[in-house]
């Protein structure tokens, strides 16, 4: 069976985290999204809310796990046995800089394979970061949320 960690800040799980989730599902029999944090850094929604809002975002699916992690992500795949590795592409600026971490993992962990998936066109002006300005404005953030999570129902950490 093969399995991949998807890993990301998910700050909140946005369509476009979704988008990238789909097209995994092709790739991979198993999907394990992965919320990773550090508590120096403050998020938005707390690690836990961000998982709650994930497992509402996919749970008729079930193939699909959700943890969260604060390890180097490598680590968590060699404890979960996971040799894949997730990232989303949106624009040349997230290929820089994702493929300079690809490498690193793959200095430190020759194991563990990181796979692209480019962003659907319709949402590759989607991130975490607008839906966070759009919430702590009032606005409505709904049309960037997955379908069955009300964001507003989640309160910011
Ligand atoms: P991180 O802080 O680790 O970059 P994010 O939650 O911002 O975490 O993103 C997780 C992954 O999803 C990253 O690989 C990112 O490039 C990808 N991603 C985010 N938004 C989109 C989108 N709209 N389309 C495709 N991939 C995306």
């Amino acid at each position: 069976m093969r399995t991949a960690i998807f890993p990301g800040s998910f700050d909140p799980f946005t369509i476009g985290h979704y988008d990238v989730l789909e097209s995994a599902l092709k790739l991979f029999d198993k999907v394990i999204i992965a919320v990773g944090y550090n508590s120096t850094k403050q998020g938005y929604f707390d690690p836990q809310t961000r998982v709650e809002i994930i497992r509402k975002a996919t749970g008729h699916l079930s193939n699909v796990e959700v943890c969260s992690y604060t390890e180097l992500t490598i680590d968590l795949c060699n404890r979960l046995g996971v040799e894949y590795i997730v990232r989303g592409l949106r624009t040349t600026t997230d290929f820089e800089l994702e493929s300079v971490i690809a490498q690193a993992n793959k200095k430190m962990a020759p194991g563990v394979t990181t796979v692209f998936i480019p962003a659907g066109q319709e949402y590759s002006f989607i991130s975490s970061t607008v839906v966070r300005d759009v919430l702590i404005h009032g606005g409505d953030a709904s049309m960037f949320i997955p379908k069955g999570v009300d964001i507003n129902n989640y309160m910011a950490g």
